[in-house]
C-alpha cells in the first residue's frame, strides 16, 4: 500500500522506470495538443500498433486542425476507414470546426473549454490537459484502473461507481505537481507494458507498494462484472450488376453506418431465406426488381456485442430499369468494381470488397465497366 509519507518514492520509482522504458510513439516527439488529442481518441478500442499506422497517415493526410476542419466528412471517414466507432471520427471533425469558428483556431488549454468539445470526456479532457499542457489532471484509462485495482488490491468489479472514484481520488492524491504528462502516461504504460493482464511483476518497479502482489493474486484483479451476452445476426446484402457497373448507396445521417456507402440488404426475418430477404429488401429499399444470379459468400463480422453472418449475392436486375426510388438512402451511384475504394464502407462491405478482388472468378467483374 502506497502510505503517505511513500508517495514520493512510489511516484519516482515510476517516473525513472517511465523514463527508461517509454516507447518511442509518434505523439511523444512534441506532445503538441493536436497530436495529443488525435492520438488520444485514435487510440480508444483500438490496438497501439494499429493506432500508430493511422496516427501517421492521419497526420499526413491532416498535419493541423484547420485541414480537419476543412475537409469533407466523407475524408474524414474516408482516413478512419477500418478502426471502427465512426462517431469517433465525427465528433473530431465537428470538435476541429468549433475550434477554428470558436477559439480563432488555437486549441484550447483551459480544461472546461477541451472537455466543451464533441466527443471529448473526463478522460480525453485529463489526458489533453496534462499530457498537451501539464496541467494536475489525472487521466484513468482501463490500464490505470488495472493497476490500481493490483496496488490497492479492489475486490469489487473495477467499473462499480465507488471503485471508479477511489482511483481517480487516489491518482490525483499521487500526482506530483507539475509531472502530470508523465506520471499519467506512466501509469498507463506500465499497465500496457508490465502490469498488463498477465502481470510481470518480476519487472515491475512498484512491486514493493502492491497489495495483489504480496497476497499472490495479481491474476484475480481486476474484478470484472459479467459480460453482455452475444448476439448472432443474419443479415443478407447484394451486389447488383448491370453492364459492368454495381449499385451503391449512401446511409442516412443518423443511425449505426451513418453517412457509410454501402451495397443494398438488410436482416433475414423469421420465415424468409437470405435469397428472399435480398429480393424484398431492394424492392423495399430502391423498389428494384432483382434476381439472385449466384451466392458470393457469408461474410463474418462483429460489432460492439453483435456477430454478423452476412449473406453476400450476385444480383441482377429483373428487368432494364436502373433508376431506382430510394428509400433508404440519401443517394446513389451505378459505379465501377476499381471505383469502389473512394466511397467509405462498413467493415463486412469492406471484407466482400477485399474477398471479390482476390478471387480468380471475379476477375471479370473487376474488369468490366
Ligand atoms: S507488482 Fe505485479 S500486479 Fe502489482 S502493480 Fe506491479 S505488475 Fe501489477
Amino acid at each position: 500500500m502506497v502510505h503517505n509519507k511513500d508517495k514520493a518514492r512510489f511516484t519516482e520509482a515510476l517516473l525513472q522506470w517511465f523514463a527508461a522504458n517509454m516507447r518511442a510513439l509518434p505523439w511523444r516527439k512534441d506532445y503538441s495538443p493536436y497530436r495529443v488529442w488525435v492520438s488520444e481518441i485514435m487510440l480508444q478500442q483500438t490496438q497501439m500498433e494499429r493506432g500508430v499506422t493511422y496516427f501517421t497517415r492521419w497526420m499526413q493526410r491532416f498535419p493541423d486542425v484547420r485541414s480537419v476542419a476543412e475537409a469533407e466528412e466523407d475524408a474524414i471517414l474516408k482516413a478512419w476507414e477500418g478502426l471502427g466507432y465512426y462517431s469517433r471520427a465525427r465528433n473530431l471533425h465537428k470538435a476541429a470546426k468549433k475550434i477554428m469558428t470558436e477559439f480563432a483556431g488555437v486549441f484550447p488549454a483551459d480544461y472546461d473549454a477541451i472537455r466543451s468539445l464533441p466527443g471529448i470526456g473526463d478522460y480525453t479532457a485529463g489526458a489533453i490537459a496534462s499530457i498537451a499542457f501539464q496541467q494536475n489532471y489525472v487521466a484513468v484509462d482501463a490500464n490505470v484502473e488495472r493497476v490500481f485495482s493490483r496496488l490497492f488490491d479492489i475486490d469489487t468489479p473495477i467499473k462499480q461507481k465507488e471503485n471508479i472514484a477511489f482511483v481517480h481520488r487516489t491518482a490525483q492524491e499521487l500526482l506530483p505537481d507539475g509531472k502530470a504528462r508523465h506520471f499519467n502516461q506512466a501509469l498507463m504504460e506500465l499497465g500496457a507494458l508490465v502490469c498488463s493482464k498477465k502481470a510481470r511483476c518480476e519487472q515491475c518497479p512498484v512491486q514493493e507498494w502492491c497489495e495483489a502482489y504480496r497476497l499472490g493474486i495479481p491474476h484475480e484483479r481486476p474484478v470484472t462484472a459479467p459480460r453482455k451476452a452475444i448476439v448472432s445476426l443474419e443479415v443478407a446484402t447484394g451486389l447488383l450488376e448491370h453492364e459492368g457497373h454495381i449499385f451503391i448507396q449512401k446511409r442516412p445521417e443518423m443511425g449505426v453506418w451513418a453517412g457509410f456507402w454501402e451495397f443494398p440488404g438488410g436482416s433475414v426475418e423469421e420465415g424468409e431465406t437470405p435469397e428472399q430477404a435480398i429480393c424484398r429488401e431492394f424492392m423495399e429499399e430502391m423498389e428494384f426488381d432483382v434476381t439472385p444470379r449466384e451466392k458470393i459468400a457469408v461474410v463474418r463480422h462483429g460489432y460492439t456485442t453483435y456477430r454478423v453472418n452476412l449473406h453476400c449475392y450476385l444480383l441482377g436486375l429483373k428487368n432494364g430499369n436502373t433508376a431506382p426510388v430510394l428509400h433508404a438512402a440519401t443517394e446513389s451511384r451505378w459505379v465501377r468494381f476499381d471505383e469502389l475504394d473512394a466511397f467509405t464502407f462498413p467493415a463486412g462491405h469492406r471484407k466482400l470488397i477485399d474477398l471479390l478482388r482476390g478471387g480468380l472468378q471475379w476477375q471479370w467483374l473487376r474488369e468490366a465497366g
